[in-house]
């Protein structure tokens, strides 16, 4: 039965079916002039497929018009997210520092 189970798991995902009701995109519901829930794991495996990298909020918010996306961007930054300054991309910021080979 287990492995029933997990093939049917498979095949959800595989086919992107959402739960009624929901978006297609996130399977949360929201009105599709809102923003995707970008964290949302089924928006964050699908974005990937088709990008290649996770979701930023920009990409979530994308579809929306420009009032939406002030409306956002402000009540994101009121919880701490700064949605302009967020990477495309992954990426690590190394800092890398000359003064210990200079006394040498
Ligand atoms: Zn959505």
């Amino acid at each position: 039965m287990g492995y029933l189970q997990d093939r049917h798991g498979v095949m959800m995902v595989g086919l992107g079916r959402v739960p009624e009701g929901t978006c297609p995109e996130c399977a949360v519901p929201h009105d599709p002039k809102m923003p995707h829930n970008r964290d949302s794991l089924a928006y964050q495996y699908k974005f990937y497929d088709e990008n290649g990298r996770w979701p930023t909020w920009m990409d979530a918010m994308a579809h929306c018009d420009e009032d939406m996306k002030q409306t956002w961007i402000k009540a994101l930054r009121e919880k701490g997210v700064v949605v302009e300054q967020e990477p495309a991309t992954d990426y690590i910021n190394i800092e890398v520092s000359l003064e210990d080979t200079e006394d040498v």
